[in-house]
């Protein structure tokens, strides 16, 4: 699961840093680049201006001695030529002089630019000038001497050659410096060439990276936003589907695929509330996200969508599934999920849950209906002692509707008072021949729908919380009924009240109980309360304390259909018992079938050992009256000695006159 992936907290300037980074350093790379590339161009500039500057001023040298050498070698031919001539001799020897002085003005100012490229080329040159130079005076002084000959001679013969030898030196010189200039220069560019070259793989390398990162932020972006979308539709806290989002699966296949069947399951995990006060919402919270896993991983391969109500409601849509498949499919289901859980180390809780399922076309055809029914089909399974699954039918349908009309009407009977009254059941001690206590039962007579048996009216109410309002009306009544008999002087006789509902609603009852107590000014002693094993399975520390209360005032506190519920020995250590009530169950069966005389018999030894009085109900007979007399079970509730009566009969049933009549239980 991707939320099971644990994210570093990143803060929000850390975010900003990650997404701005890489394109800082793209930038800082680029002016670098800029910036680089630049210095890089004006270095290339200076080193190809010097070059240039170099080539000028030593073509200017180079100009200068092979213009110079020519003029001088002229005027030294013309100076031999005449020399007797003595003022133009002293022309041309002031003409070789003058060609001298501008030579070296010219090195001079070369030397001044800087540009001395010294090596053997310009060594051998400035030697070659030199020698010239000195043959020149050589000839010269010949010439001067009036030696003619000899100064032709030396003139034609070595000047001459020496003149070509210098002029060649001069271009070889000029080579080499164009040379020298264009070496610097490809140095100087290749050292560029690679140097770009570098910073380019190196901006390539960085791009690279800038959009690696960049790409990855994209996507982060966009999944986020793709997860803020469909954070919509997704219940946070299992990573299921929400609501909205299996409104909208079941709108599509309804829109979409109208000719396609599916199903639409209500799960409700069973007791959930108690596991949430029990174990607390932490504890609770992982029981959720497990129950969805492990439903997710039973559908799988199969076209569905899994998403939580709400609380402990689920409810599951099965894509392309007909009648004939889904029995298989929840049957599956059920096995899967009603099963242990272990939400944290060293604790293992039993999770069950109730399912209703609705068919689409067969059910309904509207996504309320479809809901509505398998809502329906899920109290159904709730009804038949829930952990299973229950089918919608029309059957289903008009049992629920029946059930809703009890309902209400019952509701009015309880705030009109009409049409429902208490009969009392007395309970006889066989010991003392007496009657101490009664049961209170309810009946009611329904003007429309008659007689309706208290089994059929209270299971009704306990599922419409309008239990509530029965336990209040038989406690007031009961209540109503000690003042009356307190008031007529009657003998005193303890009222046993059936006390049901949900925890809440039981200690709420309890309250009223001892409330009208105390208004009233009534005996504790006066009442009992019969809890039945299904409630105690509910009952809390709390409730413990409020039922030790109601011990210490002196209320009974029996145990009703014992046997038949979660028989658990550890509330009965635990709670402030007094009487057990053994289930007419194991009474009609007595002597009938063995195990249940062995449950029986342990039941009343159970009771001995912890000092709890057991009741016998449901007696009718001779034989299972003698046989629990027999084993010492001595008070007995049962139509063998009186069936639920009114108020003022009791008295009657108590008295010398019944009892001789009844004589046939009280002989035995
Ligand atoms: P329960 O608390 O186990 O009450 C005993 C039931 O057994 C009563 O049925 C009583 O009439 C019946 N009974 C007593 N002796 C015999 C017998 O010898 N043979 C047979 N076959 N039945 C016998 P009832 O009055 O129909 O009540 C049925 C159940 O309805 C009660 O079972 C109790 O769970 C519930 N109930 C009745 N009245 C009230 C009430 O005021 N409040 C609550 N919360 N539940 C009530
Ligand atoms: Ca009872
Ligand atoms: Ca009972």
């Amino acid at each position: 699961m991707e939320n099971n992936i644990k994210h570093m907290p990143t803060t929000n300037t850390q975010k900003q840093f990650f997404s701005l980074a890489p394109i800082t350093i793209m930038l800082a790379c680029s002016v670098f680049m800029l910036v680089y590339s630049v210095f890089q161009m004006l270095e290339i500039n200076t080193v190809m201006l010097e070059a240039v500057e170099d080539l000028e001023h030593t073509t200017k040298i180079h100009s200068s001695i092979y213009r110079g050498i020519t003029k001088r070698s002229n005027a030294l031919l013309m100076l031999i030529e005449t020399a007797e001539n003595k003022s133009k001799a002293e022309k041309f020897v002031q003409t070789i002089e003058n060609a001298k002085k501008t030579l070296l003005n010219d090195q001079l100012l070369c030397v001044h630019n800087k540009v001395t490229p010294i090596n053997k080329i310009f060594v051998q040159q400035a030697n070659m000038l030199d020698l010239y130079s000195s043959i020149e005076k050589e000839v010269l002084d010949l010439a001067l001497q009036g030696k003619r000959k000899s100064a032709l001679s030396l003139y034609s013969t070595r000047l001459l050659a020496h003149k070509e030898a210098t002029l060649n030196q001069i271009i070889t010189g000029s080579n080499f410096i164009r040379a020298n200039s264009n070496k610097k220069i490809k140095a100087i560019s290749d050292k560029v060439f690679y140097r770009i070259l570098f910073y380019s793989f190196f901006n390539i390398l960085l791009l690279g990276f800038s959009l690696y990162f960049s790409v990855q932020i994209f996507k982060k972006y966009i999944s986020n936003n793709k997860r803020l979308i469909s954070s919509t539709r997704v219940d946070l806290l299992t990573n299921l589907s929400n609501r909205l989002h299996l409104l909208e699966e079941i709108n599509e296949q309804l829109t979409n695929y109208p000719h396609r069947s599916f199903a639409v399951a209500f799960i409700d995990i069973d007791y959930f509330k108690s596991i949430n006060d029990i174990y607390g919402h932490a504890l609770a919270d992982s029981l959720l996200i497990d129950f969805g896993e492990k439903l997710s991983n039973q559908l799988k391969g199969l076209d569905y969508c899994l998403a939580r109500f709400g609380g402990d409601e689920f409810v599951l849509l099965l894509k392309n599934i007909n009648k004939h498949t889904i029995d298989t499919i929840m049957s599956d289901i059920t096995k899967t999920v009603n099963t242990t859980y272990h939400p944290k180390e060293g604790k293992e809780i039993w999770l069950s849950s109730s399912i209703g399922v609705s068919l689409y076309p067969d059910d309904a055809t509207s996504i309320e209906m479809l809901l509505h029914n398998s809502d329906l089909a899920m109290y159904q399974a709730k009804q038949d002692g829930r952990s299973c699954y229950r089918l919608f039918s029309s059957k289903l349908k008009s049992a629920i509707q029946a059930e809703n009309d009890i309902s209400l009407r019952l509701q009015t009977s309880l705030s009109n008072k009409e049409n429902i009254f208490l009969v009392y059941q007395p309970l006889l001690n066989t010991k003392l021949h007496n009657v101490t206590d009664c049961e209170a039962l309810l009946r009611w007579n329904d003007p429309k729908l008659g007689e309706i048996g208290p089994d059929t009216f209270i299971s009704i109410a306990e599922k419409t919380n309008l239990i509530k309002a029965v336990n209040y009306f038989v406690i007031d009544e009961v209540c109503n009924q000690q003042v009356q008999w307190r008031k007529e002087g009657k003998k005193i006789i303890r009222v046993n009240i059936n006390v049901a509902g949900n925890q809440k609603i039981f200690t709420a009852s309890l309250k009223r109980l001892i409330g009208n107590i105390q208004k009233l000014k009534l005996a504790p002693s006066l009442f009992g309360i019969e809890i039945t094993e299904h409630s105690l399975f509910e009952i809390t520390p709390d409730t413990v304390n409020l039922l030790k209360t109601v011990n210490n005032m002196g209320i009974k506190i029996s145990v009703d259909d014992f046997g038949t519920g979660y028989s658990s020995l550890l509330y009965l250590s635990k709670l402030p018992l007094t009487t057990l009530k053994i289930d007419k169950e194991f009474i009609t069966n007595i002597c009938n079938q063995e195990k249940d005389d062995t449950i029986i018999l342990s039941i009343i030894k159970l009771g001995q050992a912890l000092g709890l009085d057991i009741v016998a109900e449901g007696v009718e007979t001779q034989r299972q009256y003698e046989y629990l007399k027999a084993h010492s079970c001595n008070v007995i509730q049962g139509y063998l000695f009186s069936k639920p009566v009114d108020a003022n009969q009791l008295e009657y049933i108590d008295s010398s006159t019944f009892l001789k009549k009844k004589s046939n239980i009280l002989i035995a």
